[in-house]
């Protein structure tokens, strides 16, 4: 899955560093290195700790799921894997909107309907949640992002459809790995070539769980205190890796 680039890449300066990963320009202003740490927060970072071999983990599984995406016609903006903590990937311009797409009901959605953890939508739900740190990432509906200008109407509705066909494609690989997606946040970005799936997916950034033992595979064991956070990640890579090939899983 490594890129073999006729150009060399050289790591330009510090263009953004967020809760768990760090994105640099590159020599090729079209091409930025998208680098994960091994950093935890939940809360809007209010709990912080390090898991060890995190950024490995979502590093190998965002580029095996972003990677199955672009084969199945969804574009986004990876390029390659680099090393084990870092991709290159297109620059873009980020859509201030994080795009939640639900199939089970989990986490915030328990408490603002009052849904029982575990119930399953009739329909995948899509949610706008607005990009701010300081305002702890409100949920937005669509005439809240047009008054802010957020986006454009088409830009949403093609950010819907996204989601849609990205939700199609991850929910039957899921279970054909045992696992299941509950939930995930998707972020969008402007290119040249329209609207991408950016940043990460990853189990910082998804709900999975076990489909036979109901075990929780993700970020929920670090925001909930369960313990064994490395080993749930280890596991969800150990399935990709095996579907998507020996040569990617490297013993830990
Ligand atoms: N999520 C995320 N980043 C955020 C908020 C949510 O990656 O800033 C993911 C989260 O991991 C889950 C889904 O989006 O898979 C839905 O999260 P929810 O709204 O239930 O919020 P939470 O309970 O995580 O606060």
């Amino acid at each position: 899955m490594r890129v073999s680039m006729n150009e060399e890449i050289k790591r330009g300066e510090l263009l953004y560093s967020g809760k768990a990963k760090e994105l640099y320009l590159t020599n090729n202003p079209l091409l930025c290195i998208q680098r994960f740490s091994n950093r935890a927060t939940a809360f809007n970072g209010q709990k912080k700790s390090e898991i060890d071999n995190k950024g490995y983990y979502n590093n190998a599984i965002s580029a095996f799921l972003l990677q199955y995406l672009e084969k199945q016609g969804v574009s986004t903006h990876f390029v390659g894997l680099l090393n084990e903590t870092e991709m290159l990937v297109r620059r873009v311009e980020i859509i201030p909107i994080e795009v939640v797409v639900r199939n089970i009901a989990a986490g915030s959605l328990c408490t603002r309907l009052g849904l029982k953890e575990g119930a399953k939508m009739e329909q995948p739900v899509i949610e706008w949640y607005y990009k701010s740190d300081a305002l702890g990432d409100p949920l937005i509906n669509d005439d809240h992002i047009a008054s802010l200008d957020l986006a454009k109407e088409w830009e949403l509705k093609e950010m819907r459809k996204l989601a849609l066909k990205v939700n199609d494609i991850l929910v039957p690989l899921f279970r054909t790995l045992d696992l299941v997606l509950v939930d995930y946040k998707l972020e969008c970005g402007r290119s040249g070539h329209g609207i991408l799936i950016a940043d990460e997916i990853s189990p910082d950034t998804c709900r999975i769980w076990d489909a036979s033992s109901g075990q929780k595979l993700d970020k929920d064991r670090f925001r909930q205190d369960l313990g064994d956070v490395e080993a749930a990640y280890r596991e969800v890579y150990d399935r990709l890796a095996e579907m998507f090939g020996e040569g990617e899983k490297n013993a830990r």
